[in-house]
């Protein structure tokens, strides 16, 4: 998980929403990802798709089988059907997203019993830095904006 932070920090330091993800395959990291929606004006560009799309390449199939992936907030729908898509075997989460994730707070598509793929995931990895790094990131934004409206 401090290795998709230091993805997320990366972001963080474009403008974009902090999020990182990495894909581990037998304790090695074989793809990495940031959130760059912005950047490439992408809906699509969410660290976990990203960081999949790397692992594919890296192992030359769309069957990430034995891939762990580790992110530091609750994926969307979109990235929580990719995860099952490309048969991660475990998914470790930083923070909850409880108005958006799909992962156990608005859906748990990973673990939805009507799929022929289940993954296994674990919560609550580095929860306080995972969680802070975006606190800070929309504290800062609502700071910008309130101060574009005074001028
Ligand atoms: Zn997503």
């Amino acid at each position: 998980m401090s290795e998709a932070l230091k993805e997320a920090k990366i972001a963080y330091d474009l403008g974009e929403v902090p999020i990182g993800a990495v894909v581990e395959k037998d304790g090695v990291i074989i793809g990495r990802g940031h959130n760059l929606t912005e950047q490439l004006k992408d809906p699509t560009a969410h660290a976990e798709m990203l960081a999949l799309r790397q692992a594919a390449r890296q192992l030359g199939g769309w069957r990430l089988l034995g891939c762990n992936l580790y992110v530091t907030a609750e994926p969307c729908a979109m990235c929580a059907g990719a995860i099952v898509w490309a048969r991660i075997k475990k998914l470790y989460i930083g923070t909850m997203d409880p108005k958006g994730g799909a992962c156990g707070s608005v859906f748990n598509i990973p673990q939805e019993p009507r799929l022929n793929h289940h993954v296994e995931i674990e919560t609550g990895i580095m929860q306080q830095e995972c969680q802070d790094i975006l606190k800070a990131f929309f504290k800062e934004l609502r700071k910008k904006k309130s101060e574009e409206i005074q001028l």
